[in-house]
C-alpha cells in the first residue's frame, strides 16, 4: 500500500496512539466538507492540503483534528479530539452551596463525583451527580447539550494542590433546564441508558435565576 503520509507523519501518529487508518484524506475538500466527511467515516483526524498559518505552512503540517486544529503544532489537540469521540457517561451534577449546575463527561461516575468534592471543583465541595446517560461520543454530546442550556454560564477558577486551575464552565440554571437540554435529542438507544439519581432530591436543585 502506498502511503499518503510521510514517514515523519506516520511516526508522529504512532507516538500518539494513532495510525494512518484514523486519518481521513481531505486534501481536496473544504474545511467544512472534510470535517463532515471524516465524521461520517468515523475518522478522528484529517489530512489537509498545506494551507495552514505561518509556522504550520512553513513546516508543511498537514495533520489536523476534524475541527481543523493542527495536531503537529499542538499535540494536546489530539487529547481534545479523543475526548470528543470516546464513549462515556455525560452527567449533570449540582451544588447546593454554589447554586450551580455542571455538565460533564466521565468514564467513572463515582470517581468523578468524589474528585469534584475533594478538589472543591469550581469552588464547591458538595457536588452530587443527579443524572447521567451513557453515549458513544462523550465529549461531542456534552458540548452539544451544554450549548443548548438556556441561562448564563459562569467561569470559575479554583485551587487544587495549591495551584490555580483553569476556569471551569458552570451553568446558572435549574436541574430541569439542564435535563431538558440533555435529553431533548436523545436517540431511543440512548434513552435506554439514562439514569436519574437521587430523584427524590432533584427538586432542591431547581435553582431560579432572573
Ligand atoms: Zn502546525
Amino acid at each position: 500500500m502506498t502511503s499518503l503520509l510521510s514517514a515523519d507523519e506516520v511516526r508522529f501518529l504512532a507516538r500518539h496512539g494513532y495510525s494512518e487508518e484514523d486519518v481521513y484524506d481531505g486534501r481536496y475538500q473544504s474545511k467544512e466538507g472534510r470535517a463532515a466527511a471524516a465524521k461520517e467515516a468515523g475518522k478522528h483526524l484529517v489530512l489537509a492540503g498545506v494551507i495552514g498559518r505561518a509556522n504550520c505552512r512553513r513546516m508543511g503540517h498537514r495533520l489536523r483534528t476534524r475541527a481543523g486544529h493542527c495536531i503537529q503544532c499542538k499535540p494536546t489537540n489530539i487529547a481534545f479530539q479523543r475526548r470528543e469521540d470516546t464513549p462515556g457517561y455525560v452527567y449533570i451534577a449540582g451544588s447546593l452551596s454554589g447554586r450551580i449546575i455542571k455538565i460533564g463527561t466521565t468514564g467513572d461516575l463515582n470517581l468523578r463525583e468524589n474528585q469534584m468534592r475533594a478538589e472543591g471543583y469550581g469552588g464547591s465541595k458538595d457536588w452530587i451527580v443527579l443524572f447521567s446517560v451513557y453515549v458513544s461520543k462523550g465529549g461531542e454530546f456534552e458540548r452539544a447539550a451544554s450549548s443548548r442550556v438556556k441561562g448564563n454560564r459562569v467561569y470559575r477558577t479554583y485551587f487544587k494542590d495549591g495551584i490555580e486551575q483553569g476556569a471551569v464552565e458552570l451553568h446558572l440554571c435549574s436541574f430541569g433546564e439542564a435535563l431538558r437540554a440533555m435529553t431533548e435529542h436523545l436517540s431511543d438507544e440512548e434513552r435506554k441508558r439514562l439514569t436519574v439519581f437521587r430523584s427524590k432530591h432533584t427538586g432542591r436543585y431547581e435553582f431560579e435565576y432572573e
